[in-house]
């Protein structure tokens, strides 16, 4: 009987397709807990800690099959992972910036928020789809550097990406998304029908989703490209001390990977990037007008 079952749980475990495919909140706990720790000093640019976080994410980029490049951006480092697409020629960004501000007045400021939290959903992203059949645009991830002290990661790889910015499909950025359901209160956007369908799945999708008019990486692209920004809210514990691991709500991270995931899907679901640009996200400076 025992080893029924075990057997039973067993096959369970590996023809899953929730197990098998789905982030779990122990693998973002680890991640979230790593880069938050107090061993990396608050993750300032160009310090120690910042480079342990930059070599971690890309052993973990490696281990779960990604091609990675550890790319020197002033004294500290971005790190660019990808997925191979079907189209060689386009491809899809999703970034998250990995520093933080390190000490202030003699206290670590770990950042567990602001961005272990996004950090760690990208690469749980890039192990997600490293998983899957090839995709039909390459994924870029990346982890910027810098994004606290004038957004250096990301002007840096603007500047010399290995698609051209014509090529990029949408960037989505995740800044601060471990604090879902705080309540606050934020000015409606009208949106796209891309991201109208995937409200109706997320309840909780319209509150965390902005364009490109949150202070960001994702506005060094906005001029560029479509973009996404997902963000849970600013809160007390913003750039101090108490932004810790143990305040962060890490089933509330799973519900928003798994929102990214699809977004991200839908758009890699449609063969030709015109026709996803007319149906799709509009560009920062049609924002602004
Ligand atoms: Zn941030």
């Amino acid at each position: 009987m025992k080893l029924t079952l075990n057997l039973g749980f067993v096959l369970v475990v590996l023809f899953h397709p929730t197990i098998a495919k789905c982030q779990t909140t122990k693998e973002l706990k680890t991640y979230v807990y790593y880069f938050a720790s107090d061993d990396l000093k608050g993750r300032d640019t160009g310090s120690a800690g910042m480079h342990s976080a930059a070599w971690y994410v890309a052993g973990k980029c490696k281990e779960y099959g990604l091609s990675v490049s550890v790319v020197p951006v002033g004294g500290c480092k971005n790190v660019v992972a990808q997925i191979e697409g079907k189209n060689l020629t386009k491809t899809i960004v999703i970034g998250a910036h990995l520093d933080h501000i390190g000490i202030r007045r003699g206290r670590v400021c770990n950042g567990a928020d602001d961005n272990a939290s996004g950090s760690a959903a990208v690469l749980g992203l890039a192990k997600r789809f490293s998983a899957e059949l090839k995709p039909n645009y390459t994924i870029t991830f990346i982890w910027f550097t810098g994004e606290e002290c004038g957004f250096l990661g990301s002007k840096h790889y603007i500047k010399s990406p290995r698609f051209s910015t014509k090529d990029h499909v949408f960037m989505l950025n995740l800044d601060m998304i471990g604090r879902l359901n705080r309540s606050w209160s934020k000015e409606p956007i009208d949106v796209p029908i891309i991201l109208r369908e995937l409200y109706e799945k997320y309840p909780f999708a319209s509150d965390i989703t902005f364009r490109a008019d949150k202070g960001s990486d994702q506005i060094i692209f906005a001029p560029h490209m479509p973009v996404v920004f997902l963000h849970t809210g600013l809160h007390s514990d913003y750039h101090k001390p108490g932004d810790d691991a143990d305040k962060i709500n890490y089933e509330g991270m799973i519900k928003i990977c798994n929102y990214a995931y699809d977004l991200v899907n839908k758009v890699l679901g449609k063969s030709n990037v015109d026709d996803y640009i007319l149906y799709g996200l509009p560009i920062y400076s049609k924002i602004k007008e």
